[in-house]
């Protein structure tokens, strides 16, 4: 075994494998861009090289400066994780050159499978069924019309070097065709720098289904069964599991042995996943299933089998990169239970799945696994980290095992929906909608079925009285002061010199609510709404919430209802403007009165200063009128008070 290794990604998957070094024994070397120079794979690593600025072709991609990092530091082999250099093969020979291991396959092999075309062909060649379709080298486009129409549509176009869905486009009619190629065409060209496609079958109730095969340095190839991605948006994984619902003996045994023929077939060692595309129109058919690529490199939903499994798949790579034999044979490899791996991300479902970026002020996963399952949660990033624009958005994976899948899929819920986090926009609530699909939940899925319910996955509820009234308390400030003395005040006085009401204002979404928040003497609060909420609640104070200066929170379920909360001096001109009276913008002394009563004054005239949170801030007239009444010099008021009212007819 390594002493010493170097991981040459960031994020969860980082973290994720300097946990397995830990395990083992092996010191880890972490490398860091700019960005990322307080990242948690930085403070987990036992040591940690800076790589150049943020973006990743200036850091994470420079296969030379992670090499010198790796050399420098004295570590032995190098972890690509996925993404990045994991699936390039001349980095793959920069490191071997360089006398390091690198922990995956040879360049040889991810070569073999790095261009979907070439990998078709090869795998025709070794028996593997292929989908059907053109993967010829001749790119002409009457060609490649020609043999869309041969294959018959619908159709799928795919840029040969693609990954991640992209350069991918689905064609229904022949007068589509030449339109939908340039699209892919461009989209690859920008992506991978290859503009060439290969042509295949559309294959109707696509279901995804993977299996995870594993290679040693001695020829041995075994299978750790099948994951279902099905669960996609835009050929993106949403939700993945273990193993796949409704899968036949038949089936499982046809695929499980046409991914061990792939993989010998290129003298595979490591982790290497081969996807497959099944045609469920007719369920699952044990010769209704194609190749459709090989990924070369441990996949980001590769818990799902450690948990059905019982392995560790880092703990494999890095004994096999090392030299040792499999850790197990296929007859002691087996099944057990149910998995389930839910990607968070930092995205905006109801906007269309736009990425979103933030500080994440508040996050907070399930401290213990639902009642009856394990929980796995995997993250790069901890409360106060940036989601930056320059990385994959992804937060964390929540990954649960239960003894079946329906226990398995209630335990996902469960994890989803007690899953707190604020301070960016995230796709839980979709996670935890599509958990709870009826069709999801049957196990009745394809790539379809997404697309096909995204307006019920993504509706989120309009927030109930509640949630507002829950937001506007915390809002207040009111929380965690003691009950007062006062006599109950009824809210109809609140407006009055000595009311103990504090007036909030928020914002949800495009909406601005006022609320009027009162304490108790019995320790609970009224929170009275304005329209459309119109609502007076009696509360007590804890709920699931996260607040910090001009924001709140409020979790119900899986959903993150957001309220913005505008500064109340920077808000006090805005409420005052074009009304007969100035408010006190929060508790405070008035310290000095300049005007009085019957005076007239101009507009942005100092009427008086009020000392609050001990500084002095100056309230001025912000129209031009005649003062009808002014608070007194030493009174002490709380937030929304009265300090000024105009003379009706001073409006003009
Ligand atoms: P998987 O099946 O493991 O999800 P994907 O192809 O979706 O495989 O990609 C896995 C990860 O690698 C994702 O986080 C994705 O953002 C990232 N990734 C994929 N292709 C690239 C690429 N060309 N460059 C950088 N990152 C990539
Ligand atoms: P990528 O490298 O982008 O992951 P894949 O070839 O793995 O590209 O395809 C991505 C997704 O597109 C698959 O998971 C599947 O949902 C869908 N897909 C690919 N090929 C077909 C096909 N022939 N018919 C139907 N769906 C397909
Ligand atoms: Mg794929």
């Amino acid at each position: 075994m390594f002493a010493k290794i170097l991981i040459a990604n960031r994020g969860e998957i980082a973290c994720r494998v300097i946990h397995t070094a830990r395990k083992l024994g092996v010191r880890s070397v972490a490398v860091y861009s700019d960005a990322d120079a307080g990242a948690l794979h930085v403070e987990k690593a036992d040591e940690a090289v800076h790589i150049g600025p943020s973006p990743v072709g200036e850091s994470y991609l420079r296969g030379d400066r992670i090499v010198a990092a790796a050399l420098a530091t004295g570590a032995e082999a190098i972890h690509p994780g996925y993404g990045f250099l994991s699936e390039n093969p001349d980095f793959v020979d920069q490191v071997t050159a360089a006398g390091l291991v690198f922990i995956g396959p040879s360049a040889a092999s991810i070569r073999a499978m790095g261009l979907k075309d070439a990998a078709k062909r090869l795998m025709e060649k070794a028996g593997v069924p292929v989908v059907p379709g053109y993967h010829g080298e001749a790119q002409e486009i009457v060609l490649l019309a020609s043999k869309a129409r041969e294959i018959g549509y619908p159709v799928l176009i795919k840029a040969r070097a693609g990954g991640g869905g992209k350069g991918m486009r689905r064609v229904e009619h022949p007068d589509d065709f030449s339109e939908a190629l340039s699209g892919a065409r461009r989209e690859a060209k920008a992506a991978f720098g290859d503009d060439r496609v290969l042509v295949e079958k559309y294959v109707e109730k696509p279901r995804h289904i993977e299996v995870q095969v594993f290679g040693d340095i001695f020829g041995n190839v075994v299978h750790l069964y099948e994951r279902d991605c099905s669960a996609q948006r835009r050929h993106q994984k949403v939700i993945e599991e273990a193993p796949a619902p409704g899968m036949t003996p038949a089936l499982r045994k046809a695929m499980t042995e046409a991914a061990v023929k792939a993989a010998k077939a290129i003298n595979y060692s490591g982790a290497g996943t081969i996807e497959f595309i099944v045609d469920a129109s007719q369920g699952l058919k044990a010769d209704r299933f194609w190749f459709m690529e090989m990924n070369t490199r441990l996949q980001v939903e590769h818990p799902v089998t450690e948990m059905v499994t019982g392995t560790d798949l880092v703990e494999w790579q890095l004994r096999v990169a090392s030299g040792e034999k499999l850790p197990k044979t296929q007859s002691e490899i087996t099944l057990s239970g149910h998995a389930f791996e839910a990607r968070i991300y930092a995205e905006d479902a109801a906007k269309g799945f736009l990425p979103a970026t933030g500080t994440l002020h508040h996050l907070k996963f399930p401290d213990t696994a639902p009642e009856g399952a394990s929980m796995r949660i995997e993250t790069g990033v901890r409360t106060g980290d940036a989601i930056s624009p320059f990385y994959d958005p992804m937060i964390a994976k929540v990954v649960v095992h239960g003894k079946g899948r329906q226990a398995a899929l209630g335990a996902l819920g469960a994890a989803l929906s007690q899953t707190e986090i604020a301070g960016s926009t995230v796709n839980t609530a979709f996670l935890a909608a599509l958990a709870a699909d009826a069709d999801f939940s049957a196990g009745d899925v394809d790539t379809g079925l997404i697309d096909r319910h995204q307006q019920a996955l993504t509706a989120v509820p309009p927030p109930s009285s509640e949630i507002v009234a829950a937001a506007a308390l915390a809002a207040s400030g009111a929380e965690g002061q003691a009950p007062t003395r006062d006599p109950w005040s009824s809210l109809a006085g609140y407006a009055h010199f000595h009311a103990i009401t504090r007036r909030t204002r928020l914002r949800y979404g495009e909406d601005d609510i006022l609320a009027l928040v009162s304490m108790r003497p019995d320790g609970r609060f009224q929170v009275a709404l304005d329209a459309p909420y119109d609502s007076a609640l009696d509360l007590r104070a804890a709920r699931r919430l996260a607040s910090w200066p001009g924001h709140v929170t409020v979790f119900s379920g899986a959903v993150g209802y957001s309220f913005a909360v505008p500064d109340p001096l920077a808000k006090a001109d805005e409420i005052a403007a074009g009304a007969d009276s100035l408010r006190a913008p929060m508790p405070g002394l008035v310290k000095l009165v300049r005007a009085a009563k019957g005076e007239a004054v101009i507009k942005g005239q100092p009427l008086l200063i009020l000392e609050a949170m001990k500084m002095e801030h100056t309230i001025s007239a912000t129209h031009d009128g005649t003062i009808a009444e002014i608070a007194t010099e030493g009174a002490q008021v709380t937030d929304g008070t009265v300090l000024v009212r105009f003379a009706e007819e001073a409006h003009s």
